[in-house]
């Protein structure tokens, strides 16, 4: 080769080379090299600006640096077993990471196995800023939640709204079938609410509700679950519980409530209920056994539980 040739080369070389760190440096995600121990021996301004730190704070620091500290023994492992592996991909993956004013972040990586000038394998990662999506999806999520129950609560008491509840009911009549279990159901209205509106408003109606609401919560067991039906009607689903102690558990939640007084002006209110046990029937059957039950109640005066006849 004549000395022409060999500049022609290395100026061509030289360029290539030029190209590369322009294209590195330019980048708009964040590339870093670390060595086979997990120390920056290359990050671009774009990984600088994104962790906050400038060029000279990172080399030769360990990765870590930019790892919330629960999380360092981890990731220093599994750079150690990137850089011994045969793999010379290493799979996008969602991290956490840390800046150097503390704030936490949200990012993807991706990384690659490449040699070194000595011969040795070095880690080349290309991270990408996702906090603000993973912020956006969070915000959905909650969102989400939120109406999710909105659509299955009532507003006012908080309880479970009529097609959830009945949905609940379905599930635990199936599962009564399956295993062969009792299951009991007690239907209740507020007896003479209308008065109660007529003579104290609205809104001291909504308040006993409320009021009543907690009260039988408290007295029911973990397993029970109260519904609103709607208006002051109520239906109280009791999972492997007989018809006996359903009326048990009634009568006591009728006593307490009408031993209860509600609101400021201390007023009292009483309920009438109606309870109907499962024997191989449907939600819809059931229901209209507590029904005629509960109507039952209020004919024969009021203030009292009746359990449906057998079907
Ligand atoms: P009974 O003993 O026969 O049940 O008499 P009642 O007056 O309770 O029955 P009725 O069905 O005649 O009236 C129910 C009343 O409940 C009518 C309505 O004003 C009141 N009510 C229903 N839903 C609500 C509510 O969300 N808030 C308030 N404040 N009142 C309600
Ligand atoms: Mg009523
Ligand atoms: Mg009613």
């Amino acid at each position: 080769m004549d000395n022409a040739t060999t500049h022609d080369l290395y100026q061509r070389f030289q360029r290539t080379q030029r190209n590369t760190e322009n294209v590195i440096n330019t980048a708009p995600l964040g590339i870093c090299i670390t060595d086979p121990k997990g120390h920056f021996e290359l990050v671009n301004p774009s990984y600088c600006e994104f962790y906050g730190y400038r060029e000279e704070e990172l080399l030769g620091k360990h990765f870590t640096i930019v790892v919330p500290q629960a999380y360092r023994p981890t990731m220093s492992d599994l750079h150690d077993l990137f850089i011994e592996g045969e793999d010379n991909q290493e799979l996008r993956q969602e991290w956490e990471v840390r800046c150097k004013n503390g704030e936490v972040r949200t990012i993807i990586a991706e990384a690659a196995r490449i040699e070194g000038d000595d011969g040795q394998p070095r880690k080349v990662t290309f991270i990408v800023d996702i906090t603000q999506r993973k912020q956006l999806e969070e915000r959905l999520k909650q969102a989400n939640e939120r109406l999710d129950h909105i659509a299955h609560h009532d507003e006012l008491t908080g309880l479970l709204n009529r097609r959830a509840g009945l949905q609940c009911l379905e599930q635990e009549l199936r599962r009564s079938s399956r295993y062969g279990n009792p299951l009991s159901v007690a239907m209740f209205d507020l007896d003479n609410f209308k008065a109660i509106n007529d003579t104290h408003g609205h809104s001291v109606g909504d308040k006993i509700l409320e009021e009543v609401t907690a009260t039988v919560n408290q007295a029911l067991r973990e397993t029970d679950v109260q519904i609103r039906l709607g208006g002051e009607e109520f239906l109280v689903v009791m999972p492997e519980v007989n018809a006996e102690h359903a009326r048990l558990a009634m009568e006591r939640i009728r006593r307490i409530v009408g031993q209860t007084t509600f609101t400021e002006q201390a007023l009292t209110v009483t309920l009438s209920a109606g309870v109907a046990s499962y024997v191989e029937t449907s939600t819809t059957r059931l229901l209209d056994h507590a029904d005629k039950a509960m109507y039952q109640a209020k004919q024969s005066g009021r203030n009292r539980v009746v359990v449906a006849s057998p079907m």
